[in-house]
């Protein structure tokens, strides 16, 4: 038996759209990868077993009502990776130190 979660679907399709726009001083997949799993760690997650299933969800997120809470949830990710990136990030405004 397949089961999906249909919100890892629609959570990467909002994160994909909105992602260039975002307030985040570093874009690389890591930082990506980790404001996605933010958001999914807090959305309730929407499991189907058949197709006809995930269309269903799909078509409830549709509505903008629905995807609210999706939005702020990538929000507030966003917020949480642009303050504290899972990585070092460069100084670009530190000169290199010639070695
Ligand atoms: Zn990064």
């Amino acid at each position: 038996m397949k089961m999906v979660n249909v919100l890892e679907e629609i959570a990467w399709e909002v994160l994909n759209e909105h992602w260039d726009h975002l307030d985040l001083s570093c874009k690389c997949e890591q930082c990506k990868g980790d404001v996605y799993a933010l958001m999914m760690n807090a959305l309730p997650p929407r499991y189907v077993t058949t197709d006809a299933g995930r269309v269903f969800i799909k078509v409830e997120f549709m509505n903008e009502q629905s995807l609210t809470n999706v939005l702020c949830q990538l929000a507030k990710a966003a917020e949480v990776v642009a303050v504290k990136p899972s990585h070092p990030l460069p100084k670009p405004d530190v000169p290199a130190v010639a070695e």
